[in-house]
């Protein structure tokens, strides 16, 4: 016994030995993806992709135990398939993760901000407000109206399917563009750099079927766009006025002028701290912390 505690402590003295300063990147490196995935996992649709996919793990190992031929032949079959079904059916969410990648803030939105200076944040403070005061217009008056904030996503593909309006914002002009009877008011408004973009445009429908089934197409292509791109989508309810967002294939609902207001420049204004300091390489982080909240 105390031979083999002595072992133990060998080897461990001998692994310490041989620990070099990068395998603390190599460990902090893998725990972060380990921490992405089950992230991503717990906010898609994966959740019950994985429960599934542990079920037929288990079938498996309980029939090459029990040396059941046939069905394990046929689960040996489904698992060498099975990462090519996953590719395709995960399409969107490893295109998420993938932009996810890509979109490290460092370089980009900064540097766009800073560049030119603080026009580029006055004009999203502005269209904010613009939005802010027509979706509370909308609630009253039950107008239906679904707005997409393009954020690192460029949404060219889904701008095409509509008009290019480029507009300055305002509420009067978004009013104006969702009102029942103007040629624009069908589709989604594409809101790029502060400025409306473009308006009439068709977005992809969510393949989820766990949605509420009060929700009818306008909220599900709400939630569409927001599986396949990081844009930020603000749905106002034609039946019922109730004002909601999607966010990562996530609708949350039943905004008041002030908490939608919060929300947008919580997720649109790059990320700024109180005391007026700009910390881009930690704001991926605080998103982080941001999602776990609600
Ligand atoms: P509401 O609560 O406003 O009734 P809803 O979720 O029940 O919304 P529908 O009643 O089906 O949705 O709303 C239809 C409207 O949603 C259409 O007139 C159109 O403007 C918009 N819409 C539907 N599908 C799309 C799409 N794929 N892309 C953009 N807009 C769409
Ligand atoms: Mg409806």
């Amino acid at each position: 016994m105390g031979e083999f505690i002595t072992n133990i402590f060998n080897a461990f003295l001998e692994l310490m030995r041989q620990f070099r300063a990068v395998d603390v990147l190599d460990i902090v490196v893998v725990a972060f993806l380990i921490y992405s995935l089950i992230k991503l996992v717990r906010e898609t649709r994966a959740e019950q992709l994985v429960k599934g996919l542990l079920i037929m793990i288990i079938a498996w190992a309980l029939s090459s135990q029990l040396n059941l031929k046939m069905i394990k032949t046929l689960l040996d079959n489904f698992f060498q398939f099975g990462i090519i079904a996953l590719l395709v059916v995960f399409q969107p969410e490893l295109r998420r993760a993938l932009e996810h990648i890509g979109r490290t803030k460092i370089g980009t939105r900064t540097f766009s901000v800073a560049k030119e200076g603080e026009s580029l944040l006055q004009q999203e403070r502005k269209c904010i407000n613009a939005v802010v005061e027509a979706a509370a217009s909308f609630q009253k008056s039950k107008t239906g109206a679904l707005i997409v904030f393009e954020r690192q996503t460029k949404l060219g593909e889904i701008v095409d399917t509509g008009t290019i309006v480029n507009a300055d914002p305002s509420a009067q002009i978004i009013g104006n563009i969702f009102f029942n009877k103007a040629p624009l008011h069908d589709g989604a408004m594409i809101i790029r750099n502060g400025m409306i973009y473009a308006a009439g445009c068709i977005l992809p429908l969510t393949k989820n079927d766990s949605l509420s089934v009060d929700l009818g197409t306008r909220h599900r292509a709400a939630v569409g766009m927001s599986e396949n791109s990081d844009a930020v989508i603000l749905v106002v309810s034609e039946e019922t006025g109730t004002i909601s967002l999607a966010i990562n294939g996530v609708i949350t609902r039943n905004y008041t002028r002030e908490t939608l207001k919060g929300a947008l420049e919580n997720e649109i204004l790059p990320d700024v701290a109180e005391d007026g300091d700009r910390r881009p390489i930690f704001s991926s982080f605080r998103r982080v912390k941001k999602d776990e909240k609600k």
